[in-house]
């Protein structure tokens, strides 16, 4: 599969989001779709599948939720709103 096939319904990275071997990573696709993101959430999905790569979906995992809890009340972080869904605290 090339890279002119990197669409984000067809490409194999999207697709299998965890395990992709897409040899031109981050594709452009992913790259706009990253932007928007950062812009949105406040992630990235470029370094999330980095971090997935290098350390695995378990410890990945864990991060997330470390991260996406809150430090005050350790409710939720609200990913839209970008604050604690309990408290409303916003995370630093
Ligand atoms: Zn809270």
């Amino acid at each position: 599969m090339g890279n002119s096939n990197c669409g984000i319904s067809s490409c194999e990275q999207v697709k299998d989001r965890y395990r992709h071997t897409c040899s031109d990573f981050p594709c452009r696709r992913l790259k706009q779709l990253d932007t928007r993101y950062r812009a949105k959430y406040h992630m990235s999905m470029i370094d999330n599948l980095a971090a997935i790569r290098k350390d695995g979906i378990r410890a990945f995992v864990k991060n997330e939720r470390e991260r996406w809890s809150c430090k005050a009340c350790g409710g939720i972080i609200d990913v839209h709103h970008y604050r604690c869904s309990v408290c409303g605290r916003e995370p630093e």
